[in-house]
């Protein structure tokens, strides 16, 4: 009984709650803003039956599940969001400045580390057994990483005509 009273023990109690409850982040579930959940547009599409044209879409689009308005920071080590534009901005891939320029290093020193690496397992004459195995694991870390980087030339080229804004 006394030791409950003491602060240490009062401090330590709360944090295991706040770990597992995230209030910052209210659910689209949530019941008390009366509003139930939308239903996906696959599933209102569904509802009119094979039969509905195209001419439906737009009304269905405005009834349904709306999409996120945030997504992830395209730099796979960031945690940061981006947010879908106001207005007419230009929905931005990265978050920053700095997450834009990195994502493109590294991706250029992968994509260069891969040309270089594929060169030594083509040479003629072919590399050793031990020494192409060795090649072929540093090719494949390389290949997973770049996993992570995909080509964004379509939206890069967009990037470009208006980079200095
Ligand atoms: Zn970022």
């Amino acid at each position: 009984m006394g030791d409950a009273s003491k602060p240490t023990q009062g401090t330590d109690q709360p944090q295991p709650d706040s770990g597992l409850t995230t209030r910052a982040t209210p659910g689209p579930r949530s019941r008390s803003s009366g509003g139930r959940m939308r239903p996906t547009l696959s599933v209102l599409r569904a509802r009119r039956g094979p039969d509905s044209g195209p001419d439906t879409v737009v009304d269905d689009l405005k009834a349904c599940l709306q999409p996120k308005l945030t997504a992830s920071c395209m730099n796979p080590d960031c945690s940061k969001k981006c947010k879908w534009p106001v207005g007419r901005g230009r929905p931005p891939l990265f978050h920053d400045r700095l997450c834009h320029e990195k994502y493109h290093l590294i991706r250029r020193r992968l994509v260069a580390e891969i040309a270089d690496i594929d060169g030594a397992l083509k040479r003629d004459p072919r590399p050793s057994g031990e020494e192409r195995i060795y090649l072929e694991n540093q090719l494949a870390r390389r290949r997973w990483l770049l996993q992570r980087y995909p080509d964004l030339a379509p939206a890069a080229r967009n990037e470009d005509a208006g980079q200095e804004d």
